[in-house]
This record gives structure tokens, sequence and C-alpha cells, in this order.
């Protein structure tokens, strides 16, 4: 049996993990995909990378800061852009309103992951299907297997939690988890021939955010976090409307075809890339965040719900989501 469990291997699940474990408790995070992170992901695309999920860090609060300052001290973080570019709803691109460094990982997001993830027990590929609570104890349900443990955390978006726990949870929180919606989100990942590195070596723009765009959510030159990029890699992400009205179109090539056609006026010189994919995001962002940074249920042990959705919508809200419900179970105070 194990002492604690932790479903999701993404920023929330990872941090709160890393924290137990540094405390002396036995720990185990279950993810259902073959890697480390969720959200913050990176494709492997034949010589090159691309960030598809999370496309940089800007620290707000000092607890954030110093995780931040920790990655940039490992070299797995560094200042990729000091200001980010804005698309008007009208197309016009705009330049940066304020400029506070921006963070990305040169070898792609998921190095964050793997080192909040070092040195912890990490099964990958299975997917929880069902948590129940059996005497003083929690019962795990895969596909295929079973695992018992003394302390579940579910760090999971609040629809994919009540799939799993909702049986144990109670109404209050249910309710709770229930009123968050999550946006769905599209991205097309592009690589262009060798060639055409001059033409991006001369764009004036790292990331351009749409503001209320129809169709784009967010254009980065994506190989410009590479410390020697050796060719242009463009993400395009959808706007949430755009997502809404493709998400379930049967024609994916199409898809990106679109968005990369939305990104090309600011993209002079990247023509007919080599590859193109496109990844769908069921849940990016939490719409209505709860004020809570993280949920609990009484059963006969309490069961605890963490993610970015309790406090924000982004990376920082998952971090501090997840490490304060380790600050919880090791019972802590924590001050942020
Ligand atoms: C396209 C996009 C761009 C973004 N850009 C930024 C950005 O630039 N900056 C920023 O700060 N934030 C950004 N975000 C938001 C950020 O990604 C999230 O806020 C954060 O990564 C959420 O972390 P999490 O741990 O709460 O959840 P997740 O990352 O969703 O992790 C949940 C994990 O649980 C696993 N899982 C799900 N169900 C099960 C199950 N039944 N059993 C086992 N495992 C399961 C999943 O595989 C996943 O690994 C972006 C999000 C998207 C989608």
């Amino acid at each position: 049996m194990f002492e604690i469990a932790v479903i999701g291997a993404g920023v929330a699940g990872l941090t709160c993990a890393r924290k137990l474990q540094q405390a002396g408790r036995r720990v185990v995070v279950f993810d259902k995909s073959r890697g480390l992170g969720g959200r913050l992901a990176t494709r492997r695309l034949a010589d090159t990378h691309a960030d598809h999920g999370v496309c940089y860090l800007q620290p707000k609060g000092t607890a954030f800061g110093k995780l931040i300052d920790e990655l940039v001290n490992e070299q797995i973080l560094r200042v990729w852009t000091r200001g980010i570019h804005r698309l008007s709803a009208d197309g016009v691109l705009q330049p940066p309103e304020k400029f506070a460094p921006c963070y990305a990982a040169p070898s792609g997001a998921t190095a964050i992951a793997k080192y909040l993830g070092q040195n912890l027990e990490i099964i990958n590929g299975q997917a929880i299907t069902a948590i129940s609570s059996i005497g003083n104890r929690w019962q795990l349900d895969s596909t295929d297997n079973q695992w018992s443990a003394e302390q579940v955390v579910v760090a999971l978006p609040p629809a994919q939690a009540l799939a799993i726990a909702g049986r144990v949870t109670d109404t209050h929180c249910s309710e709770r988890m229930s009123l968050v919606n999550f946006t769905t989100s599209i991205t097309a990942i592009a690589v262009f021939p060798k060639n055409q590195q001059t033409a991006a070596d001369q764009l004036t723009w790292q990331g351009i955010q749409g503001i209320n765009h129809p169709v784009l959510g967010w254009i980065s030159l994506d190989s410009s976090k590479q410390l020697e990029p050796l060719q242009p890699v463009l993400v395009v992400q959808s706007s949430a409307a755009f997502a809404a009205e493709y998400f379930d179109a049967p024609d994916l090539e199409m898809v990106g075809q679109r968005l990369l056609a939305g990104a090309a006026p600011f993209a002079m010189g990247l023509n007919s890339p080599e590859i193109l994919q496109v990844h769908r995001w069921g849940y990016a962002f939490a719409q209505n965040p709860l004020p809570d940074l993280f949920l609990t249920a009484q059963a006969e042990a309490p069961i605890y719900f963490c993610g970015d959705w309790c406090g924000g919508n982004r990376v920082e809200s998952a971090f501090l989501s997840g490490s304060t419900v380790a600050e919880k179970i090791l019972d802590i105070h924590a001050v942020f």
C-alpha cells in the first residue's frame, strides 16, 4: 500500500508529490499518458521540437518566482523574450504593452516537468478509472490494475476528477467542481524548411497574443526558444471561439491550414511547411476558476483536489495549488 497517491503528473500533481517526498513521505504519481507535464507539453518533430501547450512562464508571486530562479540556475529555463506582441480583434499587430521577462525552456517545456518529477515514483500509462473508499484506505482502479493508498490527491481538471472520484466526493465539493468550465483549444505546429531560417531571423516578434481575435489565440516562433535554431517552427493556437467551432471537425489538416493561414501575414518568408501537425486540448483554460487553492472532501480519510483551476488558469496557479495541498497534508501553514 502506498502512503500517498497523486493522480495526474501535470504541474499541480508533480509539485505536490515533490514537496511531500522532500518532507520524507512515500509518494506515487499516476498519469494516463506516457510522459510527464500534462498541458506543459513538447512535441518532438524530426530534428526539432515545439511547445504545443504552455507557451512561456512569467512569475507573479514569490514562491513561483523561486522555482523559476531554480530552473534558470539549473539551465532548464532562460529568458526567451521580454515582450509579447498583441493581435487585435481586427487583425492589427501591436507592439508589447509591457515589458517583463518571459521564460521558456530551450530544450522544450517538458524539461520543467522532468525536473519536477526527478526521483519521484511515477507510474505512466495508467488512467485511473475509479477511486473508492474502503475502510480507512483508498482503492485506485485502472483498466487492468488496482492499488491502495492511505491518502489521495487528485490533480486533474474538475470534470476528469469527478469522473473518477465523483462517488466519493461530498455534494458541496462536487457542486463547486461542476461549476468550473474549461475552454477547448486547437494548436497547429508547423516546421518549415531549413533554408527559411534567415527569414525567421528577420521577424521582429517572438510571441503574439491574440486579444479577442476570432481565430488566433497565440502565435510563436517557437524555434526562437532554442539556443541555436536550425529551422523555423511556428506554433499557432486557436481562440476559444475557433476551437469551439472546429474541435470535432473530421478534417484536422484543414483546421491546421486555417490556423496557419491566419498566422501567415505575420510570418513573411515562412512557406510550405515540411510538417504540419494539429493537437486538440479538451481542457485548455479554466474560464471561471475557484478562489480556493484546493478542495477536500471528507470520507473515512480526506481526499484532495487540486489543479490550475483552483486559484487561476495558468502554470503558476497549478504550482500554488499543488504546493498548498502538500502543505495541508504536512500540516504546515503555507505563506505565499
Ligand atoms: C494551448 C495551451 C497554452 C497554454 N499556455 C500557457 C502559458 O503560456 N503559460 C501558462 O502559465 N499556462 C499556460 N497554459 C495553461 C497551463 O498549461 C495549465 O494551467 C497547467 O499546465 C495546468 O496544470 P495542471 O497540473 O493543473 O493540469 P494538467 O497539466 O492538465 O495535468 C493533468 C494530468 O493528469 C493526467 N490525467 C488526466 N486524467 C487522468 C486519469 N484518469 N488518470 C491518470 N492521469 C490522468 C493528464 O495526462 C495530465 O498529465 C496553457 C494551456 C494550453 C492548453
